[in-house]
């Protein structure tokens, strides 16, 4: 299996070489030559677990890492650090299914691939005999961040910058980051939006002098935003596991399709299930939830990306996002795969904000289904939830069940759930009706355990006294620079 670039660069990577590089030199994003189809059975899948599920999706894409290194690389990843054996225990409430993404170290589904991403880079970088120290710049709407931190921290031979913006996520969405005791690690505020990170980032990747610069003095870029295929493929390897939960459960017949609901922003977890889907698992709709950021849900409707409007900030933070970036790999497969007609409407969309498909591309976006839920609605969903059921969710998880109670489907469908209540706890906490004026978040997060009757999760304990490490903050024209002058003295 090779890598080539969405935006037409004639080079091919392996990749290993892929997951080191993250982005493409001509700033497309790394996809595969050809789509694999998984090498067993729906009824084999069910006997395996959550390992052996991922390493047997992962040996199709990571086709240059050898057996023993890949199986290091999943066994590294899903262990003790995951609350559950299960690692994505999938749970039924009502008449509702909800795949638990939360149970690893930061309770956000960005753990399930940012666990392996260090394993799978470190491995990379051995097989490929580079031994500088990597560089992971990482811009945040909140999860990712601390999810990376965890991830990265103090692994020898990494160092891992993360943005996130100043006032753009939750209290304890910026605790958890700015806590991070990891000696390689380095966070930082930006006067700006999450899309001015992402831009911010994706702009010292493009700049040539300074990474020749950063070469010279030993150091190499990496990435460990969505877009890296060491984020991207790991995610797969949950869809597949949703089905065969759902087989093994007698919740479906072999065969049977089902529907998946994606709360979405940055497009990563929702392209995973469409790749599931390529890779022959039974998906009949991607449904792409949006918050009131609803560019995606303007995108379905009408086959117009326009990122030309107000971002708003919302109780789901971590979807508040106007540039999808994966998206540009689904634009480039609906093209077929056509590298120079997706450069086209990706330049279009950095210089007029927007871009608009040919009906032949809008025809191949029938598997999904686009849906958006207001402010309203998504408290409404956690509240009714938790009457009917006790089941607490978080705001973005809401978001997706508001598309599950909304949308007439046909088959049974699974509710991709990204965080645990407890990471937005202060909204969780006001839908329910509960005393959400309390100043103290670590008081409604015991509140919130004893209604939920769920026990507090270690990411949260972790940080009640914790020393805050880090308080820089700068402005968007300031992150290269600071970026330069962490990293040489
Ligand atoms: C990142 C995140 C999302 C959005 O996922 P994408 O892959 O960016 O679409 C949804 N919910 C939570 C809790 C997240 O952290």
């Amino acid at each position: 299996m090779k890598y080539i670039s969405t935006r037409g660069l004639s080079k091919e990577y392996s990749a290993s070489e892929a997951v080191i590089k993250g982005l493409c030199d001509d700033g497309g994003l790394f996809v595969p030559t050809s789509f694999p189809k998984l090498s067993c059975s729906l009824s084999d899948l069910t006997k395996m677990d959550y390992r052996e599920t991922a390493y047997t999706v992962l040996k199709e894409f990571f086709t240059d890492y050898t057996e023993e290194e890949l199986r290091a690389c999943v066994n590294n990843a899903y262990d003790e650090k995951f609350d559950t054996d299960e690692i994505a225990p999938l749970v039924k409430k009502g008449n509702e299914y909800f795949l638990e993404l939360f149970h690893g170290k930061t309770i956000a589904f960005k753990d399930m691939a940012l666990s392996i991403l260090p394993h799978l880079l470190t491995t990379a970088l051995k097989k490929n005999n580079i031994n500088k120290e990597v560089v992971i710049l990482t811009a945040t709407s909140g999860d990712t961040g601390k999810a990376a931190l965890s991830a990265f921290a103090d692994v020898k031979g990494t160092r891992i910058i993360v943005f996130y913006p100043k006032g753009g996520v939750s209290k304890i969405q910026e605790l958890q980051m700015v806590t991070e005791k990891g000696a390689n690690t380095k966070v930082v505020g930006v006067k700006g939006n999450f899309d001015d990170c992402q831009t911010g980032v994706k702009n010292i990747f493009n700049n040539e002098a300074l990474k020749k610069e950063l070469d010279d003095n030993g150091f190499v870029f990496s990435s460990a935003n969505s877009i890296n295929i060491g984020r991207l493929f790991p995610q797969v390897a949950y869809y597949v596991w949703t089905y065969s939960r759902m087989l093994k459960m007698g919740e479906i017949k072999e065969g049977e399709k089902i529907n998946v609901i994606v709360p979405t922003g940055n497009f990563g977890n929702i392209l995973a299930g469409y790749f599931a889907k390529k890779m022959g698992i039974p998906i009949d709709k991607m449904i792409c939830a949006s918050n009131e950021n609803k560019v995606l849900y303007d995108f379905f409707m009408s086959g117009e990306y326009d990122r030309n409007r107000d971002f708003i900030l919302t109780s789901s933070p971590s979807m508040d996002i106007l540039i999808s970036s994966n998206l540009e790999r689904l634009i480039y497969i609906i093209a077929g795969c056509d590298a120079k007609k997706n450069a086209e409407l990706m330049k279009d969309l950095s210089e007029k904000g927007k871009y608009s498909i040919t009906d032949d591309m809008k025809k191949e976006l029938s598997d999904f289904i686009g849906f958006y839920a207001t402010e309203d609605q998504v408290f409404d969903t956690i509240k009714s939830l938790y009457k009917e059921t006790g089941y607490v969710i978080d705001t973005h998880t809401a978001v997706a069940a508001t598309a599950d109670r909304n949308i007439k489907q046909d088959n049974k469908s699974v509710v991709i759930s990204t965080a645990s209540p407890y990471k937005f706890t202060r909204n969780v906490m006001k839908a329910i009706g509960e005393n959400s004026e309390e100043p103290d978040d670590f008081k409604l997060v015991d509140r919130l355990s004893e209604i939920a009757k769920v026990k507090v999760p270690n990411a949260v304990e972790e940080i009640r006294n914790a020393d805050i490490k880090h308080d820089t903050v700068v402005e968007v024209s300031e992150m290269e620079s600071l970026v330069k002058n962490s990293l040489i003295k």
